[in-house]
């Protein structure tokens, strides 16, 4: 089978921009925010199941889910919130393991999911890489993209430390500096045999 690489990392590490460079070089990416999405898409069982639980009131005008809506509901609601996981997770964990099942024998498939240790995933793949940055780069990456300091940090703090993460890498990707050198980073990594299906970490 293909090897199983799981690809995480804290917000603004950088993960989906490794997800991307390991695609280019050959890898087949499935996405956990993609599949996340795509569980609730319009007509799935999965939006039936949340529909039923928390009500019409979660649907936009158009029938897909109103995520605003979604999220008043659940926020600050922690009863709620597991509930709704509760549901989510296994179908989108059911769903990504069904996508990478088809990639085909001797290539990377790799998993970009930024909970996965988290929801302690580590001992599904056979490889695990961790991508991080130092914080103050990822504040300033994150307010790029329009998240406040105070909001970024808040979310950080939410998330698994680079500690925790370290503990189960088998490789960390360092991504503080510019896009070149990751570039540099993962062309070395995927160079290495660590990524040959067959091989262990
Ligand atoms: P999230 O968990 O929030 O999705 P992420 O870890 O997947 O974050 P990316 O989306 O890959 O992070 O990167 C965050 C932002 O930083 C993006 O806008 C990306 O283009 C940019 N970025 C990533 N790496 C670098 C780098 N080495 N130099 C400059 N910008 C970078």
């Amino acid at each position: 089978r293909a090897l199983r690489v799981g690809l995480t990392g804290g917000i603004g590490s950088g993960k989906s921009t490794v997800a991307c460079l390991l695609e280019e070089r050959g890898a087949v990416v499935t996405s956990a925010d993609e599949v996340a999405r795509d569980v609730v898409s319009p007509g799935s069982d999965g939006l039936a199941a949340v529909v039923a639980e928390f009500g019409e009131g979660i649907l936009a005008p158009d029938g897909s889910l109103d995520r605003g809506a979604l999220g008043r509901l659940v926020f600050s609601d922690d009863l709620r919130r597991a509930r709704l996981e509760e549901l989510l997770l296994p179908l989108i964990a059911a769903e990504a393991w069904a996508r990478m099942d088809t990639v085909p024998d001797g290539r990377v498939a790799v998993y970009d999911v930024p909970l996965l240790v988290e929801g302690q995933m580590q001992d599904l793949f056979d490889l695990v890489i961790v991508v991080e940055a130092e914080l103050e780069v990822r504040l300033e990456r994150l307010a790029a993209r329009g998240m406040t300091r105070d909001e970024a940090l808040a979310r950080i703090a939410v998330q698994a430390t680079d500690e925790e993460r370290r503990a189960v890498a088998d490789v960390v990707v360092s991504n503080s500096g510019a896009l070149e050198d990751l570039s540099a980073e993962v062309d070395r990594l995927w160079s290495t045999r660590i990524l040959e299906p067959g091989a262990t970490a």
